[in-house]
Parts: structure tokens; C-alpha cells; sequence
């Protein structure tokens, strides 16, 4: 196991931020942590990394105890923090190569690694001269020096735009094609685009721990569908696997079908067969996103 979690509490104070948590993460793996704000996801990853070391119950990361051999198991992780402090006066270079330098890493190929994550148009720059995207980039650097097998990468695309967030999963992606990772999330399409499997969190608790193909198969679909002329439902239930409809607008309907078999193309058959225009035709992936709400609120 690549990483390992048992039973593990958290308080501050008097607060609960993690309520008896446990899971274990197989090598290779990518594992989206996915949880709103405030549900415990940074204190759990500050114990995997060994940052917050006053919890109850046990964790070890590639197979030693975070506690008990410490160095041990931080030779093994990658960390980009939440809030990623970086040395702005820096250039990329001269701060990788600083970091390498005060954790003794001996000869490591820095460039490989900015080739690796992108880097190779900024690398000559200052890191406060740096968009948000390529900091996180060096922030990923940063967490592959050492070449550790498990990557905790702490909200990795939080605060990134629509370009950004796209390169920065690719890279996440990549890297995780011989890696152990365990990002976090408070956005479920996220966990769709990148992982295997989803641990929801919610108040400190664990409240699912689902593989994602298996959630894609169970998954109900919906479309949403509009044609160019009023229509009976009766006409509307003869269309196949179709477990509820609901007729939203005069010619719009919203289909719930029980089959994750894509329905668009019956439906758009099923308008043709009854002389029917279809105007608009879209499915709404509705699986994780129900199961989100269902178990967060
Ligand atoms: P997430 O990363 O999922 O947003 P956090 O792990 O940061 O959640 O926080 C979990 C809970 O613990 C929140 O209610 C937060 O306010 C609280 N918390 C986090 N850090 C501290 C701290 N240093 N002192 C007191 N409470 C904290
Ligand atoms: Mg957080």
C-alpha cells in the first residue's frame, strides 16, 4: 500500500476537523479527495505528510509509520501545499536548485524535471513574475525532486483559469502515469477528469469511497431535450429504458434514463420516427454531482 489510514481523528481545539478517517490507497493509483471547504481535506493531508503530528490513529506512507519513521516516509512523498509558499525573488532555477541543496538530494536533473512539468518557456524567469499556472507548475517541480512514489497534491488547480486548470490536470495526468496520487478537490468534474477512484469527505467524516467506473456504470443519465412541436407523454414513454420525464417547458422535456448507455441517439431516432424536430439534445452527467449534494448536505 502506498498509503495508509487508520482510524485517524483530528481535534483543534474543541473542534472535530477529523472524525475517526480511514482508507488505504494502492501504488499507482489516482485518487481524488473530494470534499467542500471546511470538510477536513488539508488537515488530513498535512498528517499524511507529517506536518500535523498531534492525531489519533495510525498512517503510513509507502509502508512507514508517519510518526514513528518520519524522514523514512517524507523520502517517499511529494507535497504541494494549499497556500504553496514560494520564494518570489527567486528564479525557477536557482529556487529547485536551492531546494535540492537544503534537503542533500544530491545530483538531481533539474532539467529533466522543468521539461518534465512544462516549465522550459519560464524557467529563466523570477517566480513572482510567474502566473498562477506556471507557479503551480514550479510548486509540482518542487514535489518531484526527489522522485517519490506518492504525490499529495493539495488543491492543485484552486484559483486557476479555465486554460490553466486544463494544463495543470494534463500535467497531474502525466505524472501520475508511475505515481501514487492523492489530490484534493471541492470540485466533483475534476475527480471525473482525473481519477480512478473518489473518497468524499464531509465534516471530517469519510462518507463514500467509490471506484469511478463503477459509479459511471450504476449511473443513471439524463437529457435534456427540446423539439420543434408540443407532444403528447404518451408518446414521450414509449422511448426505451426511460424511468422518468418530466415535460419542463411547452416542447422541452428532461428524460431520466436507467442505463448509461449514451440515449441520445434514440431519442433523436424516436423524434424522426414521429415526425418530430429536434432542436436541442444535451445529456447532463448527473452521478457524481447527485451523489456530492446527497452526501454533503
Ligand atoms: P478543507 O481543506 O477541506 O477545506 P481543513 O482541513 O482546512 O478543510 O479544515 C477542517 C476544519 O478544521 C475546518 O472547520 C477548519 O476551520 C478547521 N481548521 C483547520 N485548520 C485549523 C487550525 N489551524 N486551527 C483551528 N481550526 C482549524
Ligand atoms: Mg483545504
Amino acid at each position: 500500500m502506498s498509503i495508509e489510514v487508520l482510524n485517524v481523528s483530528k481535534l483543534y481545539s474543541s473542534q472535530k476537523a477529523l472524525d475517526n478517517v480511514s482508507f488505504s490507497i494502492k501504488k499507482g493509483e489516482i485518487v481524488g479527495f473530494l470534499g467542500p471547504n471546511g470538510a477536513g481535506k488539508s488537515t488530513m493531508m498535512k498528517i499524511l505528510t507529517g506536518f500535523i503530528t498531534d492525531f489519533e490513529g495510525e498512517v503510513s506512507v509507502a509502508n512507514f509509520n508517519i510518526l514513528k519513521a518520519k524522514i523514512e516516509a517524507q523520502k517517499n512523498i511529494g507535497y504541494l501545499p494549499e497556500h504553496n509558499p514560494l520564494y518570489v525573488e527567486m528564479y525557477v532555477k536557482e529556487y529547485l536548485q536551492f531546494l535540492v541543496e537544503i534537503h542533500k538530494l544530491g545530483n538531481i536533473a533539474i532539467e529533466d524535471i522543468i521539461i518534465k512539468v512544462g516549465l522550459t518557456p519560464e524557467a529563466h524567469k523570477k517566480i513572482g513574475q510567474l502566473s498562477k499556472g506556471y507557479r503551480q507548475r514550479v510548486g509540482i517541480a518542487a514535489a518531484l525532486l526527489h522522485n517519490p512514489e506518492v504525490l499529495i497534491l493539495d488543491e492543485p488547480t484552486t484559483g486557476l483559469d479555465p486554460n490553466q486548470i486544463t494544463e495543470i490536470r494534463n500535467l497531474i495526468k502525466e505524472v501520475g502515469k508511475d505515481k501514487t496520487v492523492l489530490f484534493s478537490t471541492h470540485i466533483m468534474q475534476e475527480v471525473e477528469a482525473l481519477c480512478d477512484r473518489v473518497l468524499l469527505i464531509n465534516n471530517g467524516k469519510i462518507v463514500a469511497d467509490k471506484n469511478l467506473k463503477e459509479l459511471k456504470e450504476n449511473q443513471e443519465q439524463v437529457i435534456e431535450v427540446e423539439f420543434d412541436l408540443k407532444i403528447e407523454k404518451q408518446f414521450i414513454e414509449t422511448i426505451p429504458y426511460l424511468k422518468a420525464f418530466n415535460n419542463t417547458h411547452d416542447t422541452s422535456w428532461v428524460l431520466t434514463f436507467n442505463t448509461s448507455k449514451d440515449m441520445r441517439s434514440i431519442v433523436f431516432d424516436f423524434a424522426q420516427n414521429n415526425g418530430l424536430k429536434t432542436l436541442k439534445l444535451n445529456t447532463i452527467n448527473k452521478n457524481l454531482e447527485s451523489l456530492f449534494k446527497e452526501l454533503t448536505t
